[in-house]
Order: structure tokens, then sequence, then C-alpha cells
């Protein structure tokens, strides 16, 4: 229980650890309520993250309509900049036409003025020269007749005939220029009617062209309106989509720190339980070593009046290796991580073990005894003998393999002897760093320490 909860706490994927072991083991005693609560969390926010990538596969699209609507709106302009373009000319050339027809028309005008000024100057010459046949009539007789017969001469009367031919012809050659003159007015006038006639054609075939362009142009218009209508609207719906995915991912962010928080609650009480329980074993030990330790301080608690004969010799299992206490099988201490450090071998702690024969557990050559420590005694830390091993044995196998032998209450090998896999190396006992009696046993390959239940089994 406790091994684990040391894992659990020390691993670096304490949540994964958590959510995967607790609830379905011992998670329904203490933790349900909060590995519920976690994996619900967890749940919701896998679903929250399953509809983030909706909402972002949306925005995704919607980004694509929009820019689209975007490129056809774009067209629209460089149309609708065109027949603006079109337009412009068209009104200029209406401009233009227009001031044709004036000009046409204050022509027209002039020409009528004309006329009327010609017309005037003939009726004043009409009467000009009435006004001198008149004056001939008054200073000689009433007609031509008496015109001629008043005269005192022939060459008198013919000088006054040919007078009087000559007023006529001037007269009427004058009248003639003008009534020319007239006629080509008039013809003028025509022309330029007829000009303006076809200006005013021009100014209407103008005019509609110039409404198809502004229908046209209103067309294009009223399309842009309804790509912006639609982008405005894209746009909308991408702001809101864009704002259910923020809330859903502050949701998760949420969820991820109450996780954490919940984790981290869980793990301190975790480690607290561990702690006090370690505490409650520590006085439990203070307490048995109280007892068991003799009065007057470093005495011998033991005596080797207990030292045994190994109950059977040991068979060696596959691997060659036998195992090394014969007549004890219970493992108090395994190989790993114990107590925020590293146990490197196995404790066999059976009851009555004091005094058990330590048996070598493979035939080698013992390489290092040590043997003076005089504190066999269960004690809370260390005498410092032989490192916290207390009193032991270290035999090579080939010069690959050796083992180990810790905490004997004396060992009865010295080095470089010869022992024979089973043959008695020493006694069990609690010297060393020991809380009680028992064999610390190693195997090492190379000088590294493994796991012994790797070779040897009780
Ligand atoms: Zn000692
Ligand atoms: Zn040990």
């Amino acid at each position: 229980m406790f091994k684990k909860v040391i894992s659990f706490v020390t691993s670096s994927a304490i949540a994964a650890a958590f959510i995967t072991f607790v609830p379905v083991n011992e998670g329904k005693r203490s933790n349900n309520a909060y590995a519920k609560t976690i994996a619900e969390m967890q749940e919701e926010i896998k679903s929250n993250k399953e509809t983030i990538s909706e909402l972002q596969n949306q925005l995704d699209a919607l980004a694509g309509n929009k820019a689209e609507e975007q490129q056809y709106q774009s067209v629209l302009n460089e149309q609708i900049s065109v027949i603006s373009a079109n337009i412009d000319l068209l009104n200029k050339e209406l401009d233009n036409i227009n001031a044709d027809i004036d000009t046409a028309q204050n022509n027209i005008a002039d020409l009528d003025q004309s006329i009327i000024d010609q017309q005037n100057e003939i009726d004043a010459n009409v009467e000009l020269f009435k006004q001198r046949l008149c004056a001939m009539y008054v200073t000689g007789n009433d007609n031509l007749a008496t015109v001629v017969v008043g005269t005192s001469s022939f060459y008198d009367m013919m000088s006054r005939v040919e007078m009087v031919n000559r007023i006529a012809s001037y007269d009427e050659e004058l009248i003639n220029d003008i009534l020319s003159d007239i006629d080509q007015m008039e013809q003028s006038k025509k022309d330029l009617e007829t000009e303006k006639l076809a200006l005013e054609m021009k100014l209407d075939e103008q005019q509609k062209r110039k409404e198809e362009k502004d229908a046209e142009i209103a067309v294009l218009n009223e399309k842009y309106q309804q790509t912006q209508n639609e982008i405005d609207r894209l746009s909308q719906e991408e702001a809101m989509t864009a704002e259910k995915k923020r809330e859903l991912e502050a949701m998760n962010a949420e969820f991820d720190a109450e996780i954490q928080a919940e984790i981290a609650r869980q793990a301190a009480a975790a480690q607290a339980a561990y702690e006090a329980e370690q505490a409650r074993l520590a006085a439990e030990r203070a307490a048995a070593a109280q007892a068991a330790a003799p009065q007057g301080g470093y005495q011998s608690a033991y005596t080797a009046v207990d030292y045994q004969q190994p109950a059977y010799i040991p068979a060696p299992s596959a691997s060659g290796f036998a195992w090394p206490a014969p007549g004890f099988c219970y493992i108090s201490s395994y190989y790993g991580p114990r107590w925020g450090s590293f146990h490197g071998g196995i404790d066999v702690g059976d009851a009555g073990i004091h005094g058990g024969a330590a048996c070598a557990s493979k035939s080698g050559t013992v390489i290092t005894v040590c043997n003076s420590c005089t504190h066999d005694y269960a004690k809370n830390g260390s005498c410092g003998c032989g490192g916290g091993y207390g009193n032991y044995v270290v035999i090579s196998h080939d010069g690959t393999y050796s083992t180990v032998y810790g905490h004997l209450a004396s060992a009865c090998v010295s080095v470089g002897q010869y022992v024979n896999q089973g043959d008695v190396i020493g006694y069990i006992g609690s010297t060393g760093w020991s809380t009680g009696a028992h064999l610390h046993f190693e195997v090492r390959v190379n000088g590294n320490r493994v796991d012994p239940l790797g070779y040897v089994s009780p």
C-alpha cells in the first residue's frame, strides 16, 4: 500500500497514475469522490475539446466564405469603377452636345435678327425710293409723262428720264442684293436647324446610354450591398463562434487548474498519511528497541548460544544460486525504492531468525569480511559499523557475480577462503543499521546491485 503511494507521489505522471490507479482498486475507500470529480472534469474537457475543434472548423469555413465574398466584391468594385468612368465620359459628351445645341440656338437667333434687319433695310430702301420719286413729282409734274414733258429741253428731258431709270435700277439692284442675302440667311438658318435637330437626337441617344449605364451601376451597387451584407453576417457569425470557442477554452483552463489543485491536495494527503504511518512505525521500533536493548547501553542483546545449524542444505535454483537463509522464508523488505532512498537487496526477517545460519548462495571466494560490530540489537539509527551493514561477508563467485550477507551477529569465514554453496558463512543478527534481526542479502553483477529474487527464491 505505502509503496504504491510513494511511487504515486514521486511519479512524474502523477495525474495519469492517480486517475488510472485509484478508482479501480482502493478509490472506494477514501478518494472516490475526488477521483470521480476529476474523471468528470476530464470527460468534460475532452468533450469541450471536440466542440472547440468543431468550432475551429466552422471558423475556417466562415473565413473561406468571407474571402470568397470579398473576392467577388472586389470584382464588382472593378466593374463599378469601369462603368463610373463610362458615365463620366457620357456626362462630358452630354455637356458638349448641350453646348453645341446652345451655340446653334444662338446662331439661329442671330440669323433671325439679321433677317429682320435686312427686311427692315429693304423696307427702308423702298421707302426712300418712293420718297425720291415723290420729290421728283413734287418738283415737276405728278407723273413721269409730266416729268418728261415738263422739261425745258430734250437733253433735259433725256437726263431726267435717265436719272429716273438710274435711280430705279440702283434701287432694284440694292433690293435684289438684300433679298439674296436674306435667302442665304434663311438657308443658313435651315442648315442650323437641321444641325440642331441632329444634335438633339444625339443628345437623346446619349441620355439613353447614360440611363442604361445608370441602371447597370445600380444593379452592381445592389449586388455590392448584398455581398457587404453577407460579409457583415459572416463576420458576426465568426465573432460569435470565436466567442463560444474562447468560453470553452477558458472553461477547460479552469478545469485543468482545478484538476491540478485536486491532484496536489490528494498528493499532500497521501504524503501526510505516509509520514504519519512512518512516524507510527518509528515509534513502534523505538519502543521495541527500548524493550530489546539491554540496560547499560552497548552490550549484546543476543548470545552466541542461539547460533543454529542450517535447517537444510539449500538447493540451487535454475540460475545456480541458492536461498541464503534456509528455514527462513519471510521477506520483510524487498529490493527497490524505500523511505526516500533505495534498498539494494532483500531482507529475510522471520521471527526467531536471530542466530540462524547464513549460507553461501553459491560457491566462491570470500573477498570481504567485517566482524567488528558489537551492536547486535534492534536500533533506530546506524551504529556506523560496516558502513551500516554491521558484520558482513562478500563472496565473489566467478568475477562477474558476488553476494553480500549483512547484519550478521557474527561471520565465521575469513578473506581468501573458498566456500562451497550452502556452507555456513555466519549467523544472522541485527548489527549495523538494523531495526531487528534479519539477513540483508544482495546479488551484485559486475558490482551493480540487482534484485536477488531474480536469482533465488525462499
Ligand atoms: Zn556496530
Ligand atoms: Zn536489507
